[in-house]
């Protein structure tokens, strides 16, 4: 990653381009249970991010030959919709969007008991409205919450976020013209309650030292985002429960 130093990233009283503070993450408003077709679902905005997750599942495997049987199979597909970025993006899975589906699957699956669920399939769809940097951070939290309101045994729930570097200063949670200019990006995904790291990733150079100080500047955010999680699942909840009430 090179770095365009036309780009003013940081100005003289250290505030980032959309006036964060380096320790500062986006807005985060996360809805669960939006999809009346699906298992499990989720809608989450990380600032500009716009991300859906859809669950199915557990169901029957097809192919039938991929199933196993001691427990069930984890999938998912990660697609950045044509109008999610300022060029139309093709509708064709891209190499990145591959390899994002496949990040995605190993930050979540550690949370599953997938072994509650021989011979079956879990499915998850994850669609990017609207992105601007942190998309895989977006869809973890929102998988997370599709899979949980989906009813899906879980350990934890998981929780995302990402690092960057700005010269030698790390920030917290880069939007899209920091991931574009700056110097690192480090997305950490974590089971919150279990204090486990299910995810990290490394774009650019850190040093061991860096990457010790990004974990405990993940740790409160994490802390954050797991409880506006729960607060989402709850939520959803509560409006069944209420209208369950009024209805008798
Ligand atoms: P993440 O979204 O997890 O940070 P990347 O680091 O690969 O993943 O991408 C950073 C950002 O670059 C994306 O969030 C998005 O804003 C932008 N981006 C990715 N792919 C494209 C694309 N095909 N066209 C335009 N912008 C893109």
């Amino acid at each position: 990653m090179t770095r365009n130093k036309n780009v003013k990233l940081l100005d003289e009283n250290g505030r980032r381009s959309d006036g964060r503070l380096p320790d500062e993450m986006r807005p985060l408003k996360i809805e669960a249970g939006v999809l009346r077709n699906a298992d499990g679902s989720a809608y989450v905005e990380l600032g500009n991010n716009k991300v859906i997750a859809a669950v199915y599942g557990p169901r029957e495997v097809t192919p039938r030959h991929e199933a196993l049987s001691d427990r069930a199979i984890l999938r998912c597909k990660y697609s950045m919709l044509p109008f999610s970025v300022a060029e139309r993006k093709s509708p064709q899975p891209s190499r990145r969007e591959i390899e994002l589906s496949k990040v995605i699957r190993e930050a979540l699956t550690p949370a599953i008991f997938l072994n509650e669920y021989p011979r079956t399939t879990i499915d998850v769809f994850i669609n990017i409205l609207e992105a601007d940097g942190g998309t895989r951070t977006a869809s973890i939290i929102a998988a997370a919450v599709a899979l949980a309101d989906a009813g899906i045994a879980m350990r934890d729930l998981v929780a995302a976020i990402a690092v960057g570097k700005i010269g030698d200063i790390l920030v917290l949670d880069i939007n899209g013209l920091e991931d574009q200019h700056g110097d690192g990006d480090m997305p950490i995904a974590m089971m919150p309650k279990l204090g486990e790291v299910t995810l990290i990733q490394a774009d650019g150079v850190f040093t061991p030292e860096e990457i010790e100080r990004a974990l405990s500047m993940v740790s409160k955010p994490i802390k954050r985002i797991y409880e506006e999680q729960v607060k989402a699942l709850k939520s959803k909840y509560e409006s069944i429960r209420q209208e369950v009430t009024e209805s008798e």
